[in-house]
């Protein structure tokens, strides 16, 4: 850890700021709501800085800078246009122990201000330490957009009203089982969203210490994770996967997106892989139920969206067979996630008005299909779990009246680093698959937009049937 992060009190304490220009009218206000008795040294101010002295808001000496300027100073801030002069102020701060910071000048300075995100009383400081300023600010924009902006109103609230929890409440785990369903719920977001009542926050708070002593506190959030991009987890997914206890994840969830859980929550793979064994649908349903009727809450991780071919149902059906609670995260689907990585319009609508999302894989699944249906309507086939069954379904499709000629597209990995995208006429749909050892997970798209993938694609290029197979784009080339 290259710096300490701290966050000080400034309120009435001398702070002294050197430089009259606009770069120290910028530190002046963040100081100024801080609190901080500032005292400007500086031979002339610029006008908005004049303004503050003028106003009374901060004192003014004006000279150029000498060492007594720090006399009685808790704090020390450099802002000038002149290194040398930011150099002889740190060098001043550093014989009297006192921190300083140089402005954009990490060299010169003890102290670094860090990006803010300030919803006060909750502030979020974000430092790369000036490795990369850039990366700083756009994690900045990124914790702004997920903080709701009523955040720091509810914070006080909580503040106005721990007393009366600690009060009724004397168990420090029931205390914070109370502090969190009552942060979680609905009037904790109403109040963060900035629209709703601190008197339905104050109700909420008292019910949750009514019901602390039924201590069954545990939750199951069913998460859609997406299809492996961990960009496309929904802001709810992520808050899930922060607030988790435990977290049960399907084989399909990608590294990248695991590394986004809260870092002490046990992390439990679950899933199974096509072709090795795994943990059985009854298996994962009893152990997500054991978690939370002991009181865990648990994010049951899983890929793409939960309720198209995840098995969610039966899930809920148990946990709902158990008396427990659950809420449902919904995700993007593959065959919607893998589509718009490999530029094929689901419904443009010169080809089509439907899309179909099939699965030949599960309970005789097979002998069920409308093949009937599937190929007499010009719709988008998009089907899942489909890499071992290519042959019959290209037969299916074709002895049920669907062109041999209409395109299709394999998306490998859709959405990861390594999506592959391979493009044919359905004649050859198994032949081709082959030849580019297509592995799962892979989609199939058949239709006429499946074609457009050839033109439209933007993430990975795209394989058509003739050419030689290229394998991981990125590996190849590194
Ligand atoms: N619930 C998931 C689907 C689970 S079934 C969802 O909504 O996406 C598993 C199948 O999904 C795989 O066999 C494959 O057909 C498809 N799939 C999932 N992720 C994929 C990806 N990144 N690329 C291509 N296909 C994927």
């Amino acid at each position: 850890m290259e710096y300490f992060p701290i966050f000080a009190r400034l309120n009435g304490r001398k702070t002294v700021l050197v430089g009259g220009g606009n770069v120290a009218l910028r530190k002046a206000r963040l100081l100024l709501a801080a609190g901080a008795r500032i005292t400007v040294v500086a031979p002339a101010l610029a006008p908005g800085m004049a303004t503050l002295a003028a106003s009374g808001e901060l004192e003014h000496v004006a000279a150029r800078f000498s060492p007594e300027a720090l006399d009685g100073a808790f704090f020390v801030v450099a802002a000038t246009d002149s290194s040398a002069i930011n150099a002889e102020v740190f060098a001043a701060a550093e014989r009297r122990q006192l921190l300083c910071n140089s402005v954009d000048d990490l060299a010169q300075s003890s102290a670094i201000v860090p990006a803010i995100v300030d919803r006060s009383p909750v502030q979020v400081a974000i430092s790369t330490g000036g490795a990369a300023p850039v990366l700083a600010r756009r994690l900045r924009e990124r914790i702004e957009q997920l903080l709701p902006s009523g955040l720091g109103r509810l914070a006080a609230l909580a503040r106005r009203l721990r007393s009366r929890v600690t009060a009724r409440v004397h168990d420090p785990e029931h205390r914070r089982g109370v502090w969190e369903r009552a942060l979680d719920s609905d009037a904790a977001n109403a109040v963060a969203a900035g629209r709703g009542s601190p008197n339905d926050f104050r109700a909420e708070l008292d019910a949750q210490i009514a019901a602390a002593d039924a201590s069954s506190a545990g939750v199951a959030w069913l998460v859609g994770a997406g299809p492996g991009d961990p960009e496309l987890l929904t802001l709810r997914a992520l808050r899930a996967m922060q607030d988790a206890d435990v977290v049960l994840h399907d084989r399909l969830v990608s590294r990248e997106i695991l590394a986004r859980v809260r870092r002490d929550a046990e992390v439990i793979t679950v899933g199974k892989q096509s072709g090795c064994p795994g943990t059985t649908q009854a298996a994962i349903n009893e152990k997500l139920v054991a978690l939370v009727a002991s009181g865990k809450r648990v994010c049951r991780l899983k890929g793409g969206d939960p309720f198209v071919f995840g098995r969610g149902g039966e899930e809920i059906e148990a946990l709902r067979a158990a008396g427990l609670a659950y809420e449902i995260v919904p995700g993007i689907t593959a065959g919607v996630g893998c589509a718009a990585y490999a530029g094929i319009p689901l419904t443009h609508r010169e080809h089509t008005q439907a899309v179909q999302l099939v699965t030949a894989h599960g309970k005789g699944a097979w002998d069920s299909i409308d093949w009937q249906g599937l190929a007499a309507s010009r719709s988008t086939l998009v089907f899942y779990m489909g890499v071992a069954r290519l042959e019959r379904i290209r037969d299916q499709l074709i002895a049920h009246g669907r062109s041999p000629d209409t395109p299709f597209a394999i998306v490998e990995s859709g959405t990861t680093r390594e999506q592959r995208v391979v493009t044919g006429e359905l004649a050859t749909l198994p032949e081709v698959a082959t030849r580019h050892t297509i592995r799962s997970p892979a989609i199939v798209y058949v239709g006429t937009v499946a074609g457009l993938a050839n033109e439209l694609a933007w993430f990975a290029p795209v394989q058509s049937a003739e050419a030689p197979p290229i394998y991981a784009t990125l590996s190849a080339t590194g």
